[in-house]
Formats: structure tokens, sequence, C-alpha cells
């Protein structure tokens, strides 16, 4: 397992938000976290990137107890749904700069962020600025920044939520293509059943704080574990 989520509780003041969630995520999968809004999706995400502590329970990235390390000792690399680019920073630079902090020699950033902007294909687009790209382009110059330090983890919280229905879903189809070349063990969140269903191998159905059910697209939608499920990922009729 990539990622092992023991038991997790999390509350905010009176509202339990995590119910002793357990997760598996199988190194090198493409799993969603799939659920209705307040669900706890984001939470569990930000658990797992570090940025929210549980009040109980272990997370564990590749094996290590990672419940008590800073965000930047993880090995997680994350894209939120408003991805602040720096504005003055050409695509390149944004691609480069986590390599740049880590003070990589200057033809080894070069040759990385080369490969990594032909991955996303967004080569040609190097020299621009964030604000001469599309919403759906932009997200692509995200991904390429957060695998630039290569993370064992890649953390989605609903990468295209803010994009339109179109560009979503031509991303969905790269995304899935993308994470075929660089196999990186990715979770992502989305409440979008068709979505997930297309783009992951594995979902994990989050609702009210607790995992309803966890399995292969197909398995979860033939033998749904209940009527929530069931009603959340079935046919619409
Ligand atoms: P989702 O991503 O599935 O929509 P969230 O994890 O964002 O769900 O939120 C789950 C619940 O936790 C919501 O009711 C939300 O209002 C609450 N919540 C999330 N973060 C905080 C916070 N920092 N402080 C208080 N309540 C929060
Ligand atoms: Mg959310």
């Amino acid at each position: 397992m990539a990622i092992e989520i023991r038991e997790v509780n999390k509350s905010f003041g009176e509202a339990a938000v995590l119910r002793d969630v357990s997760v598996d995520v199988t190194s090198g999968s493409l799993t969603a976290l799939l659920g209705p809004s307040g669900g706890g999706k984001s939470t569990l995400l930000r658990v797992i990137a570090g940025l929210e502590r549980p009040d109980s329970g272990q997370v564990l990235i590749s094996g290590r107890d990672a419940t008590r390390l800073p965000p930047q000792r993880r090995g997680v690399g994350f894209v939120f749904q408003h991805y602040a680019a720096f504005k003055h920073m050409t695509v390149f630079d944004n691609v480069a700069f986590g390599l740049k902090i880590r003070k990589r020699p200057k033809d080894e950033i070069r040759r990385k962020v080369e490969e990594l902007l032909e991955l996303v294909h967004l080569d040609r687009f190097a020299a621009r600025y964030p604000a001469q790209l599309s919403g759906g382009q932009r997200q692509r110059m995200a991904l390429a920044r957060a695998l630039a330090v290569e993370p064992e983890v890649l953390l989605l919280d609903e990468p295209f939520g803010a994009l339109d229905a179109q560009v979503r879903k031509e991303l969905r189809t790269w995304l899935r293509r993308l994470h075929d070349e660089v196999h990186v063990t990715t979770v992502f969140v989305t409440h979008d059943q068709e979505e997930a269903i297309e783009v992951a191998d594995t979902i994990v159905v989050l609702a009210d704080g607790v995992v309803q059910q966890a399995g292969a697209p197909g398995d979860i939608y033939d033998n749904p574990a209940s009527p929530f499920v069931m009603r959340f990922l079935g046919p619409v009729t």
C-alpha cells in the first residue's frame, strides 16, 4: 500500500467530519475519493497531506508512519481546485520552482521541466505567463509543477472543478493517460460519479465522514453496499 489510513477521526468543534475512516490506497493506483459535498473528502485529503492533524488514528505513507510529519516531509504533491500560480513567473519558472528551492543543478532543472511540459502538452507555452493560459492549461501546469519534485503520492482536490464541462471531459482522459505514463500513486477528490467511474481504477465512496464502500468502479456499480451507494452511483432513472 502506498497510503494506509487507519481509523482516522477528525472533528471541528462539535462536528465529527471523519469517523473511523480506514482506507488503503494501493501503490501506483489512481484512486477517486467520491461523495457528496460536505462529506469530508477535502478534510481526508488534507489529513493525508499533513495540512490537518487527525484527532486519532494513523496515516502511513510508503509504510512510514507519517501522522506527525509536516507536509514537506511526506513526499506528497498536491493540486487544488483554485490553483495559485505565480503570476509574475513564466510557465517554465512556475514548474521549475520546487526544483530551484531544492537547489538542483541548472541543467537538470531545464531537462526535467522540458520533459514535464512535454508530458502535459505545454512545451510550446513555456515562455508564457499563467494569465495567457486557459483554465485547463493552467491546471495542467499545476500538475506538472506538483510532479516536478517527484512525489511518492499526488493529491488532487477537485482539480477540474472550476472548469466547464467540455474541458473537464478532456482533462479526464488526459489525467488517465498521464497516470498511465508516470504511475505515481494518485488520489483525486470529486463529487462527479461519471468522472470517478471513467478515470479511477479504485473508488472510495465517502459520505457523512464515513467510508461507505471502496473497490473497483465496476464492482461498486454492480454491487452497491447500501441503498445510499446505489442511489449515489446508480444509473439516473
Ligand atoms: P467535502 O470536501 O466532501 O465537500 P469537507 O471535508 O470540505 O467536505 O468538509 C466536511 C465538513 O467539515 C463540512 O461540514 C465543513 O463545513 C466542515 N469543515 C471543513 N473544514 C473545516 C474547518 N477548518 N473548520 C470547521 N469546519 C470545517
Ligand atoms: Mg471538498
